[in-house]
């Protein structure tokens, strides 16, 4: 029998309640910035005999041997082993320190991988908060929420900066790095199921993102393989099998099993969902899209804007304006929410024509998925550096000086038919 631990060893509280809580640069003793210093997060798979249950070690100066204010490095490594343990589980439970670090009084936490920002107030580290409670608590709360499969954790906790270096760049990245590319060499075609994700359905009652290797969700935080593992870890939780056994239309990506399932999961409200069309019963997008695309009519293109761009776009809408036609779990053709790694995709409004569509995009986005939409461009239509014939706000906000730089750069949606 495995007993959850309900009290956890800190002087400061641990609840749900802090999560929102935001520590400014006059309140923080100490943070840690992945952006600026090497920094990592990571859950490493061990056998058994490698990991001793609740050993925290910190390697490095504690809070006290830290300067009021500084800037420092913090990499830590939760060692896990357990039968049940699959490599797989590594990100679904690395996710969660976000949210639990968060949980702690005066304990501020942002980003994952190797960016993370964690920020200690003062008030925490009066209380006594030091390092090695970081360990406790990420302890506790994957033996708790991950017992299914893991046996035994151990934390380390690297603040020596030239060990979060060596973390970092020797341990931490070589594995981000393999996971991304088991996902990159999977395809829709090559696997049997796909899964369905609910977890938004708290605010927005009828979505259901449907997840398939090379269509992630809109949130941009729940790949195939996460979708797969949380569906492993929790059977009744919110991501369920979806076969694919009944195709419709391979070229929309309709099934009978997905509209099946869309509309059980949706109780009703949903009847057909396509996987690749953003015109013919596209699929709903709750309200956490990292990006909205939607059809700009005058180049037969489509544009689309990212959460962080403010701006105005070539459809006379923000993104905020797009977003608020786009977001409540119901389908609106013509527009979509959608992850930024789904914008290189080769699924991508796969019906509609494929990337060669995008006539539009932020700069920093654009940037942001250059390599990848470059590969594929390259593959789908043999063009070469097709961002280069993509618009951005530098370029025009308004769809008649697009129009004009479309046609300088021979953009290829112009010779496309019309999507509506
Ligand atoms: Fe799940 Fe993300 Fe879709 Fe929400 S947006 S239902 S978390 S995949
Ligand atoms: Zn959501």
């Amino acid at each position: 029998i495995k007993i959850k631990i309900t009290n956890i060893d800190i002087p400061v509280a641990f609840a749900s309640a802090f999560e929102g809580e935001i520590i400014r640069r006059k309140d923080m003793q100490v943070e840690f910035d992945g952006s600026r210093v090497d920094c990592a997060e990571l859950v490493h798979t061990c056998e058994p005999s490698e990991v001793e249950d609740h050993k925290i070690t910190v390697v490095g100066p504690e809070v006290d041997d830290m300067e009021l204010g500084s800037k420092n490095s913090i990499a830590y490594v939760v060692k896990v082993a357990g039968k049940n343990m699959q490599p797989d589980f590594e990100p679904v439970i690395e996710r969660k320190f976000h949210n639990y670090i968060n949980c702690i009084e005066g304990v501020y936490h942002t980003g994952q991988r190797d960016m993370q920002r964690i920020r200690i107030s003062k008030d925490a580290f009066a209380a006594g908060f030091k390092i090695k409670h970081i360990g406790e608590v990420l302890y506790t709360q994957v033996k708790n929420e991950f017992d299914a499969v893991v046996d035994k954790c151990e934390v380390i906790i690297y603040t020596d900066p030239a060990e979060c270096t060596r973390i970092r760049h020797e341990v931490a990245i070589p594995i981000f790095e393999k996971r991304d590319d088991r996902l990159n060499t999977l395809t829709d075609e090559s696997v049997d199921v796909y899964y369905s994700c609910i977890l938004c359905q708290a605010f927005s009652p009828s979505h259901v993102c449907v997840v398939t290797p090379e269509r992630l969700g809109l949130c941009g935080a729940v790949s195939w393989l996460d979708a797969k593992a949380t569906n492993e870890l929790d059977p009744n939780g919110p991501c369920q099998v979806i076969t694919k056994e009944r195709p419709i239309d391979e070229n929309l990506g309709s099934y009978e099993d997905v509209d099946e399932a869309v509309k059980k999961f949706s109780q009703g409200a949903l009847e057909h969902v396509t996987l690749y069309s953003i015109m013919q019963d596209p699929m709903t997008s709750c309200g956490c899209f990292e990006c909205i695309c939607g059809i700009e009519p005058f180049s037969n293109g489509v544009v689309i804007a990212n959460r962080e761009y403010a701006g105005m776009t070539p459809l006379g809408m923000t993104f905020s304006e797009m977003a608020s036609m786009t977001g409540g779990g119901v389908q609106t053709p013509g527009f979509m929410g959608h992850g930024k790694h789904f914008i290189s995709s080769k699924k991508f409004m796969k019906a509609e024509g494929g990337i060669e569509r995008i006539v539009w995009m932020p700069k920093e986005l654009k940037e942001f998925v250059a390599e990848r939409l470059n590969n594929t461009a390259k593959e789908l239509y043999g063009i070469d550096n097709f961002t280069d014939m993509i618009g951005d706000e530098t370029i025009a906000t308004d769809p008649e000086t697009l129009v004009g730089f479309l046609t300088e750069k021979g953009h290829p949606a112009l010779a496309l038919d019309p999507m509506m």
